[in-house]
């Protein structure tokens, strides 16, 4: 785990493969995203490197309900019992009415590189005991004022549901997987698309991306990769 403050209240953490971010105020502190099932003990252990106690959290938000954003939420909602929020498009697939996920056969099929073989063993360690992972508690975004005068920004086509976040009194746009800036299955790094792999409908993938990159953020903090600054 690795923390990194990006503006005034913004601490940016990376986990396994994979990025989750604080919002930290005088009084508390808000979750965006929340790793792998693995990664669980070092969200908690995040909220308690950057001055909070975990009773501090007052919300997690949530990017999109795949594995590796979701995996400390049952922990923090059974030890703390905070609200959940995404976008209402997302609420079912958190809840997981449906899975919109790689599959295991594509899964399989990253298997004939080193690259993907790499990224193969790092996934199934960090899914271990939580493959079954659902957000039962997730309510929409849409229904309330979100803490810290947060943003939501529907971009769909990674996942139906996905919604990205604007803070835009500190100029930081939380991308999630809507817009990345590096992947271990990437060969390049800066802003880009996930491979199409993870995409659920890749002509809403780009066009969402398209939409965050004309976004005014001096800021990206994306789901995958280092945080950039424009
Ligand atoms: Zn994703």
């Amino acid at each position: 785990m690795k923390i990194d403050q990006v503006s005034d209240s913004v601490y940016v953490v990376a986990g396994t493969n994979v990025n989750w971010a604080l919002i930290s105020s005088g009084s508390g502190v808000t979750l965006i995203d929340a790793g792998y099932p693995g990664d669980t003990a070092d969200v908690l252990k995040s909220v308690r490197e950057v001055g909070h106690r975990l009773e501090d959290l007052s919300a997690v938000l949530i990017t999109h309900a795949h594995l590796d954003h979701i995996g400390a939420i049952p922990a923090l909602v059974e030890s703390v019992g905070m609200p959940v929020y995404t976008g209402g498009a997302e609420v079912p697939h958190a809840r997981r009415d449906y899975l919109e996920q790689i599959t295991p056969k594509d899964m399989i099929r990253q298997l004939s590189t080193a690259r993907g073989r790499r990224w193969v063993a790092q996934t199934l360690r960090a899914v271990r005991g939580g493959m079954a992972t659902t957000i039962p508690s997730a309510a929409s975004v849409d229904d309330v004022v979100l803490p810290g005068g947060l943003t939501p920004i529907p971009t769909p086509g990674h996942t139906t549901g996905h919604t990205a976040y604007l803070l835009s009194a500190e100029g930081v746009l939380f991308s999630g997987d809507a817009l990345v800036t590096g992947h271990p299955l990437s060969r390049r790094s800066g802003p880009q698309v996930l491979p199409a792999v993870f995409n659920h409908d890749e002509a809403q993938t780009l066009a969402s991306a398209r939409l965050l990159a004309n976004q005014t953020a001096r800021t990206i903090v994306p789901g995958h990769g280092p945080a950039i600054h424009q």
